[in-house]
């Protein structure tokens, strides 16, 4: 597995200071902490390997502390959540809502991916159509939220609707990857950040944690993906983080008046500066870009829709991911049938744009794509 920075570019954490949980912190800063608290330097390791690797959720269960050390911890928060609800879908993934310190509630979903089916439908986390949870594990991938709610309000999307109230902290990102690692007894392979919230408003957190995940749970970069729905400026400034990661841009529409009816951020953000912003992005970071585009039936899936997608994006580094759409309840679009997808898909092919499709999983726990929204039911 690849850990492609170095813990030289990691910038030392500003949250440091004493009261802040020890969670998503590196070796070196929890070096430093156990120093601050009188101990010496090689109980940062120990720190370090029972917090990412053994699951410690108190300091008082670190059984090689000295005793008197781990009563007097006791309460100092390493920043894990509880689990507050747990639901499993048929085919094998499962949706978490978790409790995190000042009671509020997010969601986050474990996706396994089988080996015999996955083999046969190619390499993304999301083009198994209906894996058998039986055959050995291939991929788990983790969809985590980087905030309480979202401020979006995207009307497809289910987390929208609920309103907005706080970014997560970094080690509320990092504790969801090590949640669903313990649940599934399995090391987590993939993630992306496409759970509730919009990561690029929540950007400085969601670099550290992207950091954290790859250092100190050990996922390569290149397997983490953040999705936005595109915030002026913020693409640029996430480029010049240098990350590995794979950036996704929920474009959803071909022209600027679709996507101002579904996006209402769009009015602020016209497609043409979006796009410049994206092809910025490749310049810098030398990676390319995903575009999602969920399919609407009848609004945004007929072939000069499709033509109009291919116009904007010939000769761009990019590869574009279809999301036949996830129901939710407050709105009534309806998803294309099969044919029409393929349609689209063979469209798109026919103008030399890379394209796949992103099939459902958990849609039976409300657990796809823009139907997570903090409930026990939709
Ligand atoms: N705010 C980020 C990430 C969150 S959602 C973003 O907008 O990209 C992750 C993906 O799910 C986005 O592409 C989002 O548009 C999509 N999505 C939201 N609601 C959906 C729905 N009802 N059906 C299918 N995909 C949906």
């Amino acid at each position: 597995m690849s850990v492609s920075t170095s813990p030289e570019q990691r910038p030392p954490n500003s949250q440091q200071a004493e009261s802040f949980p020890l969670l998503g912190q590196s070796l070196a800063d929890l070096t430093l902490w156990v120093q601050q608290q009188g101990q010496p330097a090689y109980r940062g390791k120990q720190l370090y390997q029972w917090i990412y690797q053994q699951g410690a959720r108190s300091l008082s269960q670190i059984s090689v502390f000295p005793k008197q050390w781990r009563a007097e911890l006791a309460d100092f928060p390493i920043g894990r959540s509880t689990l507050h609800y747990r639901s499993a879908a048929p085919d094998g993934t499962v949706k978490f809502l978790l409790r995190l310190a000042d009671q509020q509630i997010i969601e986050t979903v474990g996706i396994p991916t089988f080996k015999t089916l996955s083999q046969k439908v190619g390499s993304s986390p999301f083009t198994d159509p209906g894996s058998a949870p039986t055959a050995p594990l291939d991929r788990l991938t983790v969809c985590v939220s980087s905030q309480v709610g979202c401020p979006m309000a995207c009307d497809f999307c289910a987390t929208g609707k609920g309103g907005f109230k706080r970014n997560l902290a970094v080690h509320e990102i990092v504790d969801q990857v090590l949640t669903v690692q313990e649940d599934f007894g399995q090391r987590v392979s993939n993630i992306v950040f496409m759970g509730m919230g919009e990561p690029l408003l929540n950007l400085e957190n969601t670099v550290a944690a992207v950091r954290s995940i790859n250092q100190d749970v050990g996922i390569g970069q290149r397997l983490i993906t953040i999705s936005t729905v595109g915030i002026p400026g913020r693409i640029r400034r996430l480029a010049e983080h240098q990350l590995q990661a794979t950036l996704a841009v929920s474009l959803h529409a071909s022209n600027q008046a679709l996507r101002e009816q579904l996006i209402p951020s769009a009015r602020q953000y016209p497609l043409s500066a979006l796009l410049d912003e994206c092809r910025e992005y490749v310049q810098i970071t030398g990676r390319r870009v995903t575009f999602e585009y969920i399919l609407l039936a009848g609004l945004n899936d007929c072939s000069e829709h499709a033509l109009e997608l291919a116009g904007h994006l010939r000769g761009f580094q990019s590869h574009v991911n279809l999301i036949p759409y996830n129901p939710i309840q407050e709105v009534d679009y309806q998803r294309p049938d099969e044919q029409r997808i393929q349609t689209f898909v063979r469209i798109l092919k026919q103008q030399q744009i890379a394209v796949s499709v992103r099939r459902s999983r958990g849609l039976a726990a409300d657990a796809a794509c823009g139907q997570l929204r903090a409930s026990q039911s939709a």
